[in-house]
């Protein structure tokens, strides 16, 4: 009996509390693992995670199968030769739904698609099945749900058992398998015979819906997320509060949401194209006024509620309209922002401002003769950043 570990989850995944001897403990990742003669725990393989549960008392942190033992992983050890187990049958039973869930799935890919599933995995909010197909269409995708959910529907038997050596050729698996029995063999009643270690129900019924959340081509072939019975309730709970909520507030039909967003997308972009257009008049107006009050030729400012984008527009119209340098400063959040602009008529080159600004603001910058932009992170030498620029530009006057 040497490391065999009887695996009680093969003739009941129902059963949730055991007793068993310990025939091992063995220090493992700075914790104890213990090796017993029977478990209901499934060790985490085949695309399944590992049960949850405790061993008298204690959390099971993990179930992993190495060596052809089965090692339940706790933090501490246990003083006891015999134990008393019991398993989480919420994760077990949410286990069961993806695991047979999975096999439906896969059955229907190649019942419709001739398409082979080579990968499968249990996340912890969605699983996911990688399928030899080269694409998927919204259509293709339904045509799946809907033969899955009729096999669903048509609450099927789902049996296990061993099947041993050459009479393994005689089972119809989806995935004919190289080893010799014996082979365990999940069956879904006149539907799909798939060899396979993992906890199921016993009839289809207990998995629930089986919806398709989204798809994505991943190296040749199609990664399917996927969602079963309590998961995929949850998922409907959670989208048709969304829906409701959206249909509300924004006074849509819920069945018309995407016409009626994109309705309202375009709106709101013909909105913001007229009040782009109408802060352009505003600046305009405001460059004109900037302009004619100027006193000097050199105009100084510092400004708390533009944007980059606005300031340079006001500082381009302003030397547009008058024979004016422009020293601008923008003060906004963590960073400081420059408009240095000059009439061309002026003469001036601002980008020698360039090398003799920037390390006053720890920031850089660029542009042409007649405007340049700097940015920098030092925000409190704003001030005397555009006294410098001031004095730089009377100097050349
Ligand atoms: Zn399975």
């Amino acid at each position: 009996m040497e490391g065999k570990t009887k695996r009680l989850y093969f003739d009941d995944p129902y059963k949730v509390k055991f007793e068993a001897n310990v025939i091992e403990e063995i220090p493992y990742g700075g914790g104890w693992a213990l090796v017993l003669d029977q478990t209901c725990f499934y060790p985490e393989s085949g695309g399944q995670p590992s049960d949850r549960g405790t061993l008298n008392g204690l959390s099971v942190i993990k179930v992993v199968e190495e060596n052809g033992k089965i090692l339940h992983v706790l933090k501490q050890k246990i003083d006891s030769k015999k134990v008393c187990g019991q398993i989480d049958f919420e994760v077990r039973f949410d286990h069961m739904q993806q695991h047979a869930g999975q096999h439906i799935l896969s059955q229907s890919f190649f019942e419709l698609f001739k398409a082979e599933t080579l990968s499968f995995h249990i996340g912890g909010d969605v699983s996911t099945v990688e399928i030899d197909i080269r694409k998927a269409s919204e259509e293709d995708v339904e045509k799946i749900e809907k033969l899955a959910n009729q096999i669903v529907f048509q609450n099927k038997e789902i049996k296990t058992y061993f099947v041993s050596g050459d009479e393994i050729q005689q089972i119809p698996l989806r995935k004919p398998q190289k080893k010799k029995g014996p082979i365990r063999v999940v069956e879904v009643s006149d539907f799909d015979f798939s060899a396979c270690g993992g906890t199921h129900p016993y009839r289809t019924g207990e998995i629930g819906l089986i919806k398709v959340l989204k798809w994505e081509r991943i190296r040749n072939n199609v990664r399917f997320e996927f969602v079963c019975g309590n998961r995929a309730l949850n998922d409907y709970i959670s989208k048709n509060r969304q829906m409701r909520q959206i249909s509300i507030r924004f006074n849509i039909n819920e069945y018309e949401v995407v016409s009626s967003v994109e309705k309202l997308f375009s709106e709101f972009k013909g909105q913001k194209k007229k009040i782009k257009k109408i802060q352009e008049q505003i600046i305009q107006y405001e460059a004109q006024e900037i302009a004619s009050n100027a006193k000097d030729v050199v105009i100084k400012n510092i400004f708390q509620e533009k944007t980059p984008e606005e300031l340079r527009f006001l500082a381009l119209n302003i030397i547009r309209n008058g024979e004016v340098v422009v020293i601008f400063g923008l003060k906004k959040e963590a960073r400081v922002h420059l408009v240095l602009a000059c009439a061309e008529s002026i003469g001036l080159d601002m980008r020698e401002l360039i090398p003799f600004i920037c390390p006053l603001i720890k920031g850089k910058g660029g542009g042409s003769s007649s405007l340049v932009e700097l940015s920098g992170e030092e925000k409190e030498n704003l001030e005397m950043a555009l006294d410098r620029a001031c004095e730089f530009i009377k100097n050349k006057l």
